[in-house]
């Protein structure tokens, strides 16, 4: 057996256990192999192995990697510059990152002028409030939400945090549970094609603590691929 195969052999048993723990259907989760800097080979070691969700963070890899293997879900979890949007929009089934009102505003002129009825986004929260980190903080998203509703072809699907770095990840379970309180308080305000359905949160440090708060995706890199080295 691969690595590759090993590693999620004993990540779908950690999501299975957690699962249990917190009495959730392993079918509730969606586990997103985060690809980024991985070569194609890796990547269709992974889809062997039955991976059919991928998460890459720039535009650039998407673009190499999404015609190489084109039948699974690509999502864009990392910062999306608005000059990179029109072309990424018919590769990805999901943006994770959607951390502004100029940014949506751009999604919605390009998926008009491509035709496309509707991109699926998260909007990113930064709920520990760290400088280095993208996404809203708490106060800032009815106000957002309220000007997204004004754009008929972004549909909201849920919402996405990239916690902190902690040694121990029962730490960011508040933080995680803040997430799921938030989206059920501003699901009561959202525009008619929106929901707040996904909660996009725990990577290979805390997944397990994201999934007894509810998370609906996790997305995990090092645990599958190893550690990534950034040549660059
Ligand atoms: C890199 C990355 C991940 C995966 O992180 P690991 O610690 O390697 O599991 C998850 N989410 C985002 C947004 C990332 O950039």
């Amino acid at each position: 057996m691969s690595h590759i195969s090993e590693a999620l052999e004993r990540i779908r048993d950690r999501i299975k256990r957690a699962c249990e723990q917190s009495l959730r259907k392993v079918d509730e989760l969606t586990l997103i192999a985060v690809s980024k800097t991985r070569p194609i080979e890796d990547i269709l070691e992974a889809y062997r192995c039955g991976v059919t969700n991928f998460g890459e963070n720039k535009v650039v890899e998407i673009l190499d990697k999404q015609p190489k293997l084109s039948d699974v879900n690509w999502h864009m979890i990392g910062h999306l510059q608005r000059n990179k949007v029109r072309k990424v929009l018919d590769k990805v089934c999901l943006i994770h990152s959607l951390d502004s009102v100029d940014l949506a505003v751009q999604i919605q002129k390009q998926a008009e002028s491509l035709e496309i009825d509707k991109v699926e986004c998260l909007i990113e929260m930064n709920l520990a409030m760290e400088e280095s980190k993208f996404g809203l903080s708490t106060d800032k998203l009815k106000a957002f939400v309220d000007e997204i509703s004004k754009l008929d072809r972004v549909r909201l699907r849920g919402l996405m945090t990239v916690a902190p770095y902690v040694e121990n990840a029962e730490e960011n379970r508040r933080l995680f549970s803040q997430m799921r309180e938030l989206a059920l308080d501003i699901s009561k305000d959202l525009p008619h094609n929106s929901d707040m359905t996904i909660l996009s949160m725990g990577m290979s440090n805390d997944f397990e603590a994201a999934i007894k708060e509810g998370a609906t995706m996790v997305r995990i890199g090092t645990d599958i691929f190893g550690d990534r080295k950034y040549n660059v």
